[in-house]
């Protein structure tokens, strides 16, 4: 597929991929917005021109909440009706280029989503396994860790977009050399590099969602920074679980990816033994090959993938769903941080440095365990096969 659009080939935002966000210009407020190459269409402009036949106060909403509620079959083929007419020459979309596209230098992108509710997952089985050996090197993995997708309720209220700094927390947390907690700013200071699933459509209160349809209530897909404060979770978290070590901020990308430009790249996932619960056994191939890498300022310290995850994206949603909890569109569930079984691959720097045991280098000479202030993580996430490349671009936040 060719566009007569000038779009870089390695661009993460081919014509195979065209994600939905919100952007704003100087003159424009907060609306709906696909990506295509370093251009963003107006989504707003195109149905008030009458090329889109999308009902009125959807495009111009502030979240894409509202357009999502169209309905995949809707949104979707609002997705392929721009990439035909990105394909073909002489079509309205070409006519009228000035007044709908955007150069991405000239907007500024927000949250994506209203987010009403967050869950974090903890489904990566390499980092579950690191997490445990830390700190309880005899016993890592729960009993019930290969039965569960083990999640906790996350805070979505200081959800961010990209480039939104991260204030460094203060909080209580306990030195191992001292009897009493102590507060202050953290001195550990971690990231997590997640992939986070936009639920797409209302599930009904008391109803659950098996595995089969499941994906039919996700939308699409972001990358998401789980930013974490070691020291005050590991002082709070038994008995019930983490809070102020993590709540204090997660970053997300703007632009969300649908499960549909995701389609080409589905990949077999770990195999799960034991078997799990009927309500948690899938059919089909429910993983996908995304490629995911961290990069501390200028140097890349981790190399993964999303397929790497031992309970998938359907898994997550009929297992949330089992007692009845009803998603609503715009809630986000997270997959827990990906790590792969190398090294290089862990997906945050509790593991990269073992607790903070071992320092990394950076490419400059510094070296690292937790984050300082000044400094700029960077996630970044794309699917390549067969000459076609969908990406997620980057979420990044600076500590200040
Ligand atoms: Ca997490």
């Amino acid at each position: 597929m060719n566009t007569w659009l000038e779009v870089a080939p390695n661009s993460d935002f081919s014509i195979y991929n065209l994600p939905f966000g919100i952007f704003s210009t100087n003159k424009n407020k907060p609306q709906v917005g696909v990506r295509i190459g370093d251009y963003v269409i107006d989504l707003e402009q195109t149905r008030k021109l009458g090329l889109l036949n999308i009902p009125r106060n959807i495009c111009n909403q502030s979240s894409l909440n509202p357009f999502i509620g169209l309905g995949k079959i809707r949104t979707n083929a609002v997705r392929l009706q721009l990439q035909e007419w990105l394909t073909q020459e002489n079509t309205p979309l070409k006519r009228h280029f000035n007044q709908i596209f955007h150069k991405i230098e000239d907007v500024k992108m927000h949250l994506p989503v209203k987010i009403g509710d967050y869950t974090d997952f903890y489904s990566s089985i390499e980092h579950a396994t690191n997490a445990g050996k830390i700190f309880r090197p005899d016993n890592p993995l729960y009993p019930n860790w290969k039965h569960i997708p083990i999640a906790y309720h996350g805070r979505a209220s200081s959800i961010v977009v990209s480039g939104t700094p991260i204030y460094r927390p203060q909080g209580q947390f306990k030195p191992t050399d001292s009897p009493n907690p102590v507060f202050g700013y953290t001195k550990e200071l971690d990231f997590e590099l997640e992939i986070g699933a936009i639920i797409g459509k209302n599930s009904e209160y008391g109803k659950n969602i098996g595995t089969t349809e499941a994906e039919n209530y996700v939308f699409g897909l972001v990358l998401f920074n789980d930013w974490s404060a070691r020291d005050i979770q590991r002082w709070e978290t038994l008995p019930l679980g983490p809070f102020l070590g993590k709540n204090f901020a997660s970053s997300i990308s703007p632009w969300v990816v649908t499960l549909d430009a995701l389609e080409a790249f589905r990949a077999q996932g770990p195999t799960q033994d034991p078997k799990p619960l009927p309500y948690l056994q899938v059919e089909g191939i429910r993983n996908f090959d995304i490629q995911l890498s961290a990069k501390l300022n200028e140097t890349t310290i981790t190399n993964t993938n999303f397929k790497y995850m031992y309970w998938n994206i359907a898994q997550q949603v009929a297992h949330h769903t089992v007692n009845g909890c009803n998603l609503k569109i715009g809630d986000i569930l997270a997959s827990g941080t990906i790590s792969g079984s190398e090294v290089g691959s862990y997906g945050s720097l509790l593991e990269l440095t073992w607790a903070g045991k071992n320092q990394i280098t950076l490419t400059n000479g510094e070296t690292r365990t937790y984050l300082e202030n000044g400094d700029t993580l960077t996630l970044a996430g794309f699917c390549e096969k067969d000459g076609k490349r969908v990406g997620f671009g980057e979420v990044m936040g600076k500590i200040v």
